[in-house]
């Protein structure tokens, strides 16, 4: 048993079954033994591989999306240009790389990292060591500096902590984690009812309520709305509100149980992105899709920027190259369609690119 293990046990011996919110909080996010904290979590040698970590097409097209959307913006001088959850890093300085096509823009960024991983932040000021600007880290968005802002995630939404519910005798219950008769981590139903919900549905269904989610989304569109400026969300995830769960643990690119070895796999879920936009117009922010990422990659020019790279590449290179595009783009076993994008904008904005052919219900 991990050392994590034991400090979740010794909660529950102490205050009773654990929300499964509470959970997913600590696996991903204890500050000593949490997920992100300690583990070698992204690329070929982790625990699974993002859309930056597959091609430089990805963050260098996200670049050229930024230049773009700050044009439409009325090209606000400073321009935070801000990521959450950046990973190793490999998106950001494909973004500024890319973002030199305009030097208007270049010269307006003031650039910020949101990271609450130690580790992680080691990664990414080893990767960003070279760039061309300086880079601000900081631990919670809230403390960018005023003024408008250019927020870009990927895959940051899908790893804050989701509520569970289940129906379980004609009423919602919340989930939660004890230690089963077989001395193991099991998930198990509260006893009393969430009269809160009142979603009517059929014995069993359950309802996955990403609650940290909707907030986090809710301070960042009011402060875009008073501030100015736009977000950018790329992650798995649905278009429409439903029953269902969608936790997963991932480690070493397989699927694993989400209650062994707490802190050593990555827990996410799928993101409900009707949430997330509801959130964004309830503080008076337009939303722009969400579209399917290999739409938006088609239309903000992937596969030209492909072409060009191409023409300059071996032919293992190439290979590479198309390998990375079909992953990026295409539905099946790739990227494409799982993934989605949507952005949130201040009103008055043109529409942003990527999103010319209209929403995904
Ligand atoms: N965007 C990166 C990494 C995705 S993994 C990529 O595409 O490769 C999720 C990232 O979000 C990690 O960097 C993790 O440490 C960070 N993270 C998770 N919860 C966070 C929170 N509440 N605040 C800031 N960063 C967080």
């Amino acid at each position: 048993m991990n050392a994590l293990e034991v400090q979740l046990r010794a909660m529950i011996a102490e205050e009773g079954p654990m929300s499964v919110e509470r959970y997913m909080g600590l696996a991903l996010a204890h500050p000593q033994f949490g997920y992100y904290m300690s583990q070698n979590a992204i690329g070929a040698a982790g625990d699974f591989i993002t859309a930056p970590e597959i091609s430089q097409m990805f963050g260098e097209l996200i670049g050229l999306w930024a230049a773009q959307t700050w044009h439409l913006l009325g090209e606000p001088q400073p321009l935070r240009l801000v990521e959450l959850g950046p990973g190793k890093g490999t998106m950001m300085s494909d973004v500024l790389r890319s973002a030199r096509i305009s030097q208007q823009f270049f010269s307006s960024l003031d650039v910020h990292l949101v990271e609450t991983s130690p580790r992680l932040m080691q990664a990414q000021q080893a990767t960003l060591a070279g760039s061309a600007l300086p880079v601000q880290w900081h631990r919670s968005v809230t403390d960018v500096p005023p003024g408008p802002m250019i927020v870009l995630a990927n895959e940051f939404f899908d790893a804050l902590p989701v509520r569970h519910y289940v129906r379980r005798d004609g009423a919602w219950r919340e989930c939660c984690v004890m230690v089963g008769e077989d001395d193991r981590l099991i998930f198990a139903v509260a006893p009393t009812v969430e009269a809160a919900i009142t979603n009517m549905a059929s014995e069993g269904e359950m309802l996955e309520i990403g609650a940290a989610g909707y907030q986090f989304m809710s301070a960042l569109a009011a402060r875009l709305a008073a501030q100015g400026g736009a977000a950018l969300i790329i992650d798995y995830g649905h278009t429409v509100t439903g029953f269902g769960e969608t936790l997963q643990a991932l480690k070493g690119h397989q699927y694993v149980n989400p209650l062994a070895d707490p802190g050593e796999c990555d827990l996410t879920t799928h993101v409900d992105f009707a949430a997330l936009a509801r959130a964004a117009r309830a503080q008076g922010l337009i939303v722009h899709g969400p579209v399917t990422q290999g739409a938006f990659l088609r239309e903000i020019g992937i596969e030209s920027r492909a072409q060009a790279l191409a023409k300059r590449a071996n032919e293992r290179q190439q290979g590479q190259l198309s390998a990375a595009l079909a992953r990026l783009t295409e539905g099946g076993k790739g990227m494409g369609e799982l993934f989605k994008v949507m952005a949130v904008a201040v009103p008055g904005v043109a529409a942003l690119p990527g999103f010319s052919n209209g929403a995904l219900s």
